[in-house]
């Protein structure tokens, strides 16, 4: 089995790789290529991966005869020559975006696994790169808020005078949410937090901070399907709005991180909310890439409103690259080693297991994954 490492495409700092998976799947009798320069912007160096017992090649030899391709994002196909017929193809490849890349893998014969596809199972919790990468994602928010807000965020009693505490308000309490409250109490900030699903209550009390909910119209029981929101009634909407109303206006940080899987982003925050907060206030907006939870956000970009900041957050993991990429890393070694076949020295993927039903995109030249329309 021989499995390549491929460097990420210009703007991706993440490696899938790291020296510690590299170790443990040579230990599982694979052989690992790295491409040169693969891990430079995640803090490895090629000596490291070297080190590790990987060899270092260029794209071209990685590539040759490789069972198994390790990437972050996908890689455009036509950079994929000389992989074997069937070789898997591992990293988030962002499926409903990148329909015609897709097409591709599977012209080229690859077996393409989009990661982010992961069931939410038990079993397949070490294998969940949204949840590594998003808890990351909320830890960040709160220091780029703290980065961009002109006052402390603890309260300090000094003998020129007392600063007082920052009010932070984290608006969807799922993987990135929790690190946003846990990073935000760290720092000393008072911490309110608000969600649709009612299992996140007890979660916020946990952590230390205020539950702000709707209380006259139902919201999800529990978890929700599969872990996840759906979007909500009209009734329920109007009653948040008027929650949020009464609330953002003596905020002084907002973290927004609210989605809903295969839809846009629900708007939370509207303009004429944003009017009410105090100047100097700052809103990180989490679920920008998704059309954002706030009325103005721009995915990429710090735009000023009514004195407010508002930053539009897209892949902040991409910001902690080692830390990023060591978590990513893992999940992908956890998901290969788990069906890894030591007899046959690789992993087999059976037809009818529910993750590899989930994830699996191209086999055998064709499009195989109900998601993207095969039967
Ligand atoms: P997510 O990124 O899809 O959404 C973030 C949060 O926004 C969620 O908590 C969601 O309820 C909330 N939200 C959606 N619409 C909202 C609205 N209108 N107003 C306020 N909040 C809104 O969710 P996530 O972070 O991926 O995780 C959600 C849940 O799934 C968590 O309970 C998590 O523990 C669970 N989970 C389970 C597994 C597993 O079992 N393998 C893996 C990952 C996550």
């Amino acid at each position: 089995m021989k499995i390549a490492v491929l460097k990420e495409a210009a703007g991706e700092s993440r490696c899938a790789a790291i020296p510690e998976t590299v170790k443990k799947f040579i230990a599982l009798g694979a052989e690992v290529a790295v491409e040169r320069g693969a891990g430079a912007d995640a803090s490895v160096g090629n000596d490291e991966f070297e080190a590790a017992g990987a060899r270092l090649a260029s794209r071209a030899e990685a590539l040759n005869d490789a069972d198994a391709i390790l990437v972050v994002t996908g890689p455009d196909p036509t950079t994929l020559k000389g992989a074997e017929k069937g070789a898997l193809l591992v990293g988030a490849l962002d499926p409903l975006r990148r329909r015609d890349a897709i097409d591709g893998y599977a012209a080229a014969g690859i077996e393409a696994l989009a990661m982010e596809w992961m069931p939410r199972i038990t079993r397949a919790q070490s294998m969940d790169i949204l949840s590594s990468q998003s808890n990351l994602a909320g830890y960040k928010a709160v220091i780029e808020a703290a980065d961009a807000y002109g006052r402390a965020f603890p309260m300090m009693m000094t003998a020129a005078g007392t600063v007082s505490p920052a009010k932070v308000f984290v608006m969807g309490v799922g993987v990135a949410g929790l690190q946003a409250i846990a990073t935000a109490k760290r720092l000393g900030a008072q911490v309110s937090a608000t969600d649709v699903r009612s299992a996140t209550r007890e979660q916020i009390q946990s952590l230390g901070a205020k539950p702000i909910f709707v209380e006259q119209v139902a919201g999800i029981e529990g978890e929700g399907a599969g872990g996840y929101a759906t979007e909500m009634s009209e009734e329920y909407q109007k009653a948040q709005a008027e929650l949020v109303s009464g609330h953002i206006a003596k905020q002084d940080i907002v973290i927004t991180t609210a989605l809903i899987p295969g839809r846009p982003a629900p708007r939370l925050i509207s303009d004429a909310q944003l009017a009410t907060m105090r100047p100097g206030s700052v809103i990180v907006d989490l679920a920008a890439e998704a059309g954002g939870n706030v009325e103005g956000t721009v995915a990429d970009e710090r735009v000023a409103k009514h004195g407010v900041t508002i930053i539009g957050a897209s892949n902040l993991a991409r910001t902690l690259a080692a830390d990023a990429s060591a978590l990513f890393a893992r999940t992908l070694y956890n998901f290969l080693s788990a069906f890894w076949d030591k007899e046959q020295g690789r992993p087999v993927l059976p037809d009818d297991d529910e993750i590899v039903k989930a994830i699996r995109l191209t086999q055998g030249g064709k499009v195989v994954n109900e998601r993207l329309g095969a039967a």
